[in-house]
């Protein structure tokens, strides 16, 4: 699946120009924070689980802000981080081509100009939407483009809270699994950015019924699995958004026999409002309204599904053997002769095959991960607001503007302030500037400038001592020595000239 680093090479004047740019807006800033160990392990500033493009954003943006005692670790090979080369199965991006996305306002870093540079003017203007595939290489170039430090096959096992007194505040310590042969590895950090894409905070939403069945029947549309072993065969998909329709339509393509779809709802809709919820005002805005205004805003969206893809719809058109089932809820799946028999709506129904296109569900127990954290993270009060907070929302953690996790313990206040949950499951709390394309560098940028506030803050005295230990000359002896004479004024002796500290 992994798809090698080499293959993304560009011009090199894509990287000059970069590296101009750069130079122009005085980026990366200096570093700025001291190193510190504990107990003789070197501490990291930040440790960044996910190298999807969130995790490889809040990178740059801390990079930028010089914030480079940091790491980026995924449990993914090289060039398999994310869904776009996994199990994302659509041909395009839903998005438009031009959103600027973890450019974190560099043009040279926006797909745009890297894919304008690699193929030209002409084949910009005649691309429609951006090839899945073409997403994933530019997001390999941007890591490479920022050398930024990522670590690839580290799975993060657990975060444990160590008391750290000369740090000024609580440390984490993180617990890999490392490569394939068991292998541990132990990493101490003052904030970790939890970038683990959709199912985060969770895990596939897969009915307990299903559980249980026999694996050679079904999946879940976030599984990476093959498809040509669906043909000739009679294929069920739960579920009417994106992830339903680009499996029946990869089905189709591996040869199924048929294919049928089961919707709850009774109908696609056409209005795509989350679109409308992306511009400046959203952005920099939802996170201050108060709570009854957000419900409103976010109730209403969580109400409404998104329409397919153009791209998606495009690709069934021809489709004869496809069936969509609207209204139809699907349940009492159980295996007879080997066969999946199950209910849709009153329809008794059977299929070879059952792909559960069902998203997936916030429930922290379902990362061991988090399981030290659990009992120290305050979540919503499901239903507040006269219910105008979803049920669902029982599982989402509260957090603050900075994405850290609040707290309902006193003991868990001190560490979770310095976990920040990077992932779609922010957007209760911070709107829609965390989990796809449009907002993230917006979001990347709030984190950065979050972590940076926390680590000033942490390390404020070793500040305010390199202010006053502060020693580079505005002007130098002879350039003094120079007005002195002229003016006739007594050259004070150079030992005086930095002030005692008082
Ligand atoms: C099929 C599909 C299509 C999408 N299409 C669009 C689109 O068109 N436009 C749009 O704006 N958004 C789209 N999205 C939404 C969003 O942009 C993607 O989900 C995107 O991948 C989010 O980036 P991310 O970095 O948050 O998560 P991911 O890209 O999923 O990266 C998370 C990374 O975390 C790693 N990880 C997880 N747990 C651990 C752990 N314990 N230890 C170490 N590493 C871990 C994973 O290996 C993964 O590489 C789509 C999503 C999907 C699934």
């Amino acid at each position: 699946m992994s798809r090698p680093l080499s293959s993304h090479s560009v011009p090199p004047s894509l990287e000059q120009q970069l590296n101009r740019e750069l130079e122009l807006l005085r980026l990366p800033e200096a570093p700025w924070m001291p190193r510190r160990t504990f107990q003789g392990h070197k501490v990291l500033d930040v440790a960044i689980i996910g190298a999807g493009m969130a995790g490889l954003a809040a990178a740059a943006a801390l990079k930028f802000l010089g914030i480079v005692n940091t790491r980026v670790y995924d449990s993914a090979p090289v060039g398999a981080e994310g869904p776009w080369a996994t199990h994302a199965r659509m041909q395009t991006l839903r998005s438009p081509k031009d959103l600027a996305g973890p450019a974190l306002g560099v043009p040279s870093l926006t797909f745009r100009a890297w894919y304008t540079h690699l193929h030209g003017e002409a084949a910009w203007e005649a691309l429609d939407r951006i090839p899945r595939l073409v997403w994933h290489d530019y997001l390999q170039w941007y890591r490479q483009a920022l050398e930024l430090p990522v670590h690839n096959r580290f799975r993060l096992l657990d975060i444990e809270s160590v008391q750290a007194p000369g740090l000024n505040g609580p440390i984490a310590r993180l617990e890999f699994d490392v490569g394939e042969n068991d292998e541990r590895r132990t990493v101490h950090a003052r904030h970790v950015v939890l970038a683990t894409g959709m199912d985060g905070l969770g895990g596939a939403n897969i009915p307990a019924e299903i559980r249980n069945l026999d694996r050679r029947v079904w999946r879940h549309s976030s599984e990476i699995f093959d498809f040509s072993a669906l043909a000739s065969r009679r294929v069920s998909i739960v579920g009417g958004g994106d992830s339903a329709l680009d499996a029946a339509a990869t089905a189709l393509e591996a040869g199924a026999a048929e294919v049928d779809i089961y919707v709850r709802g009774t109908g696609f809709t056409q209005i795509n409002y989350w679109k409308a919820f992306t511009h400046a005002g959203h952005r920099y805005g939802y996170s201050l309204l108060i709570r009854e205004q957000r419900a409103e805003m976010l109730g209403f969206l969580l109400r409404q599904s998104t329409p397919p893809a153009r791209g998606t719809l495009k690709r069934l058109r021809d489709a004869s053997n496809l069936r969509i089932h609207f209204g139809r809820e699907a349940g009492d799946f159980r295996l007879r002769a080997g066969t999946l028999a199950f209910r849709a709506g009153e329809v008794q129904c059977s299929a070879d095959f059952l792909i559960l296109a069902t998203g997936y569900k916030t429930d922290l127990r379902q990362r061991p991960e988090l399981h030290g954290l659990l009992p120290h993270i305050r979540f919503f009060e499901a239903g507040a607001l006269d219910g105008r907070i979803p049920e669902a929302a029982r599982t989402i953690p509260e957090l603050a503007a900075d994405f850290s996790f609040r707290a309902a313990t006193p003991d868990g206040e001190a560490l979770l302030a310095q976990v920040h949950c990077f992932t779609g499951q922010a957007l209760l709390n911070v709107g829609k500037i965390c989990g796809d394309i449009p907002g993230i560098s917006v979001g990347a940028q709030r984190l950065a400038q979050g972590i940076a506030a926390k680590l000033y803050q942490a390390e404020h005295a070793w500040q305010r001592d390199a202010l006053r230990s502060y020693d580079e000359q505005e002007i130098t002896d002879d350039a003094l020595h120079t007005l002195y004479t002229r003016t006739a004024a007594p050259m004070p002796p150079s030992a005086t000239r930095r002030p005692h500290f008082a």
